[in-house]
């Protein structure tokens, strides 16, 4: 029913891999998002239900919006466990990389994941992966990582052995890394995946009300701040807002706070970029999103960053003052 997007001798690599490894790691990227904590937990669902040791691990912690997911307790956040991290990634012989193509994307696991001789398998929907791995799966045509691992599952025979608490999982990664299947979504396979889904029991709108309504009046009151600041580039259909860490405080900021606020300003009618800056404690963090055939990956390039043609983000050593000007020159010019 579904096409068959993976390799066939990744499939059969993959199996080898698995049949072989006793201690499984499933890593993610930092700042984690839904589909990167849902393709991990649910890829550990399935390894656990297999009768695999299976650990999840990502770089930093997660927004809490993610907390009702199921297995969410397993997974380790390695800036707050190193010394637990160091010891698993040694006696891991199995690491799967999902939902990056860079070990840049996971900081302080970087020299773990370079100097470990665990065999790799990625699964990725990034363009142009460069990590060394014995296995890649990478398809930056396939909208969330999620819906790769869904289809690595199928390919292997166990659609019947998913459960409800995979499918859970994977659906999250799929609506998030979609907007709630409002961009990269029209691939009519994804609602065939999404039947599947439904299939074995997973409440879609319940899901949807987890993660996009149960934040905090903070954070709704923060977004309202930020909107009456936004800047427009009428000249280049463009929006601006910036939030700085004295903004942040005020607003009580925890992790997760300001996810989705770049996308909110491509609802005005001819704005078809919009750029969120944020500053962090070592630096200002760029989230760019675009509509159409307006690439934001290439901008993000220049800060260092990348990600995908509407969804992309980078990183600036600078003041916020200067990145706004490098920024605004960027613009004018792309
Ligand atoms: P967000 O704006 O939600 O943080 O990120 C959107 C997308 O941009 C992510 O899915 C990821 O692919 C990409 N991205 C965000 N930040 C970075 C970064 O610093 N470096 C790279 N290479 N990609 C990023
Ligand atoms: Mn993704």
């Amino acid at each position: 029913m579904l096409s068959k997007v993976i390799l066939e001798s990744n499939i059969v690599q993959s199996v080898k891999l698995l049949d072989n490894a006793d201690n499984i790691l499933i890593t993610s990227h930092i700042s984690p998002d839904g589909d990167a904590i849902g393709s991990s937990l649910g890829l550990f669902h399935m390894l656990k239900n297999l009768g695999k040791s299976v650990k999840v691990m990502v770089p930093n912690r997660y927004p809490s919006f993610f907390n009702w997911m199921p297995g969410i307790e397993n997974v380790i956040v390695m800036e707050e466990n190193k010394a637990e991290s160091v010891k698993i990634f040694k006696e891991s012989d199995l690491i799967f990389c999902l939902d990056y193509n860079s070990f840049d994307r996971v900081n302080g696991m970087k020299p773990l994941l370079e100097t470990s001789k665990s065999k790799i398998i990625l699964i990725d929907h990034h363009l142009n992966p460069n990590i060394k791995a014995d296995v890649i799966i990478s398809h930056p045509n396939i909208s969330s990582t999620s819906e790769l691992v869904f289809r690595f599952l199928c390919r292997m025979g166990y659609y019947p052995e998913i459960t409800l608490e995979t499918a859970q999982c994977i659906y999250t990664g799929m609506m998030t890394d979609t907007g709630g299947f409002t961009y990269n979504s029209n691939d009519p396979e994804i609602y065939t995946i999404i039947k599947l889904l439904l299939e074995k029991g997973v409440d879609k709108d319940d899901i949807y009300r987890k993660v996009f309504n149960t934040y905090s009046e903070s954070r709704l009151r923060m977004l309202g701040y930020c909107l009456n600041k936004m800047e427009i580039l009428n000249d280049c259909n463009t929006a601006l807002i910036t939030l700085t860490l004295d903004e942040q405080k005020q607003f009580n900021y925890s992790i997760g706070d300001t996810e989705g606020f770049v996308n909110i300003p491509l609802q005005i009618e001819n704005i078809n970029r919009s750029v969120f800056l944020r500053e962090d404690k070592d630096k200002i963090k760029l989230s760019f999103r675009s509509q159409g055939d307006i690439p934001v990956n290439t901008i993000a390039e220049l800060f260092g960053g990348g990600g995908h043609k509407n969804a992309a983000g980078g990183e600036s050593y600078t003041s916020m003052e200067n990145t706004i000007l490098k920024l605004k020159e960027i613009l004018q010019t792309n």
